[in-house]
C-alpha cells in the first residue's frame, strides 16, 4: 500500500442496476418509463441553439425553477434543482445532517441513503420494516440527526398514507424529514401538501421515472425558503453550474406538457392493472404497487431461479442478494408488448422448472 493511500476517503459505493445493451432485451429492472418523453422535448432538441453553449448556464435554474412553480403551485424560492434526484438527496444529505444523533430510515429501501450516510460520515440507524413492508411509524418517534423515507418505497412498491407522514412530522419538530417521491405520480399522494405546515419537509421528486428523462438527469427539491437557501449556499460551494443549459430548458418543457404526462401515466398505471391480475394466475403474490414497478415473489419458485431464466431469455429484472428481500422480483412496468413477453416467458420457466423439481 502507498502511503498517501491512507488518506484516501474510503466508501462503499452504490451499485446500479446494470445497464445491458443488449440487441432485442426486454429492459424491466431500473424502473425507466418504457415510453418516449414529451414531444415537446424533442422539439426543443430540435432547435436548440448551438451557440447558446458557448456561455455558462443560469447557475439559479430560473427557467425550470419558475415552470416547476407555476405547475405545482411553489413559490420559486422553495425550489431547489439538481443533477437527477441523487444529487438534489446528496446535497440535502451534506447539508442537512449534521447532528451527532443519528438519522434514520428504513431497512428496506433506496439503498444509495446508507451510502450517503457512510460517503459524509452521518451515523445512521436503521429501522426494520413490518413484515408486510409496511413502515411502523411509532419506531420514528425517537431522538435522531434527521429523518428520509421514500414514499412510495423502493423497492417494495408500498406506498404510506399522508396522515402517517404528518404524524412523523409531528413527532419531529427538531430535525429534518425528507421525503422520497420518486415514484408518486404513479399513484401515491405527494407531502407537497404539507409543506405549509412544516417548515422541516423536503419533499424530493424527479424527471427520471414519471417524465420517462433518465438520461437528461433532473431531480428537484420542494422545502421551506430557509431550507432551499441552506441547500443553494452548499451546492455554490461545491459546483455553482450543475445544471447543464439544454437541460433546464427540456425539463421545463416537459413540466409544462401536463397533458401528455397524465396521459403517460394513465398508460402505465393500467398496464399495472393487469399485470397484476396476471402475474397473480401464475402464483405470484406482491404488495400493492404505487409505483412503476411489482415486488413479486413466488410461493414455489425461487426469486433468483427465475431472475437467471429470465435472463437467459435476455429480459432483465431486478433482483436483491439481501435479507429478507432475497426471495423478491422488481419488476418494471413497461409496455403492454413487452409485459405480455415477460408474462409468455415466465409461464414457460414456471412450467419447466415445476416439472423439474
Ligand atoms: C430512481 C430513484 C431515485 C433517483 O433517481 P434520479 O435518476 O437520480 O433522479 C431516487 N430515489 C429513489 C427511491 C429512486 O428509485
Amino acid at each position: 500500500m502507498n502511503q498517501w493511500e491512507q488518506y484516501f476517503r474510503k466508501v462503499v459505493p452504490y451499485v446500479p442496476g446494470e445497464q445491458p445493451s443488449v440487441p432485442g432485451m426486454i429492459k424491466l429492472n431500473t424502473n425507466e418509463n418504457p415510453y418516449p418523453p414529451s414531444p415537446k422535448v424533442k422539439k426543443a432538441m430540435e432547435e436548440l441553439d448551438m451557440d447558446k453553449l458557448r456561455l455558462y448556464p443560469d447557475p439559479t435554474s430560473h427557467a425550470l425553477a419558475e415552470a416547476l412553480s407555476t405547475v405545482y403551485g411553489v413559490n420559486k424560492e422553495q425550489i431547489f434543482v439538481g443533477v437527477g434526484s441523487d444529487d438534489v438527496l446528496g446535497t440535502a444529505f451534506l447539508t442537512f445532517f449534521n447532528a451527532e444523533e443519528p438519522i434514520l430510515f428504513p431497512d428496506i429501501t433506496y439503498s444509495f441513503y446508507e451510502v450517503w450516510a457512510g460517503l459524509y460520515r452521518i451515523p445512521y440507524v436503521t429501522l426494520p420494516l413490518l413484515e408486510d413492508f409496511s413502515v411502523r411509524k411509532e419506531d420514528y418517534y425517537r431522538k435522531n440527526g434527521g429523518i428520509i423515507i421514500a414514499n412510495p418505497n423502493a423497492p417494495t412498491s408500498l406506498n404510506m398514507d399522508l396522515e402517517a407522514i404528518r404524524d412523523i412530522l409531528l413527532n419531529n419538530k427538531e430535525s429534518i424529514v425528507i421525503v422520497d417521491e420518486a415514484y408518486v405520480d404513479f399513484g401515491g399522494e405527494s407531502a407537497l401538501s404539507l409543506l405549509a405546515e412544516f417548515e422541516n419537509l423536503l419533499v424530493v421528486q424527479t424527471f427520471s421515472k414519471s417524465y420517462s428523462m433518465a438520461g437528461i438527469r433532473i431531480g428537484y427539491a420542494f422545502g421551506a425558503p430557509s431550507l432551499i437557501k441552506a441547500m443553494n449556499d452548499v451546492k455554490y460551494s461545491y459546483n455553482s453550474y450543475t445544471m447543464n443549459l439544454p437541460s433546464l430548458w427540456y425539463g421545463a418543457e416537459a413540466v409544462n406538457d401536463q397533458a401528455y404526462h397524465n396521459k403517460m401515466l394513465a398508460k402505465i398505471i393500467s398496464t399495472r392493472t393487469w399485470v397484476i391480475e396476471e402475474l397473480k394466475k401464475l402464483g405470484f403474490t406482491m404488495p400493492d404497487s404505487k409505483a412503476n414497478f411489482l415486488f413479486a415473489t413466488h410461493k414455489e419458485i425461487p426469486a433468483e431461479k427465475i431472475f437467471l431464466a429470465l435472463r437467459e431469455k435476455n429480459i432483465y429484472v431486478r433482483y436483491f442478494n439481501k435479507p429478507r428481500i432475497n426471495n423478491y422480483l422488481r419488476i418494471t412496468i413497461g409496455t403492454d408488448k413487452e409485459m405480455e413477453t415477460l408474462m409468455s416467458a415466465l409461464a414457460e420457466i414456471l412450467k419447466v422448472t415445476s416439472l423439474t423439481n
